[in-house]
């Protein structure tokens, strides 16, 4: 008896008219889907995407050299390198993260006593070429001075948050 249903289900395509009236249900539901990427999800001013580097309003580097990003990082993706500038102030002479290494934790921009060092919700991102993952201090730098309107924006909202 069960052989001849499913010989009936066979021949009628069962399957198919059932498949069908899922797909037939679903027609006039809204798209719970979007169009990427001439549609965005919300993102988080909180988002930790590619870094920068900022500079005070009077376009003075904000970092240190205090070297505590590279401590905590726990991926090791962060290398600093030093020294006493012309003003008498210590000034990084290197600093490059690693893309490849950085897990995108934020722990940089946590440590940083001086806001420096933060990621910004830039993700749409990509390299062609070997060493395009090292993340140069003047790269870093012109992304901060790129961005920065929307780096403070973000740091705002946040602080509201908090
Ligand atoms: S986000 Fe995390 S892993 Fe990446 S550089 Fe900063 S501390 Fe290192
Ligand atoms: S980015 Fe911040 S934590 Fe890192 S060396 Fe500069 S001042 Fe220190």
């Amino acid at each position: 008896m069960q052989q001849l249903r499913n010989y009936i289900k066979t021949f009628a395509m069962w399957e198919l008219w059932q498949g069908l009236a899922v797909t037939f249900r679903n027609f006039f539901r809204p798209a719970v889907t979007i169009l990427y990427p001439e549609e965005k999800t919300p993102q988080s001013v909180r988002f930790r995407g590619l870094h920068a580097l900022r500079r005070y309003p009077n376009g003075e580097e904000r970092c240190i050299a205090c070297k505590l990003c590279e401590a905590v990082c726990p991926a090791l993706a962060i290398t600093i390198e030093s020294d006493v500038s012309d003003d008498g102030t210590r000034r990084t002479t290197r600093y490059d993260i690693d893309l490849f290494k950085c897990i995108y934790c934020g722990f940089c921009e946590e440590a940083c006593p001086v806001d420096a060092i933060v990621e910004t919700r830039l993700h749409e991102y990509h390299m062609e070429a070997a060493g395009e993952n090292i993340m140069t201090k003047d790269k870093l730098l012109s992304i901060g001075d790129k961005f920065d309107a929307m780096i403070s924006a973000d740091k705002a909202a946040d602080a509201e948050y908090r």
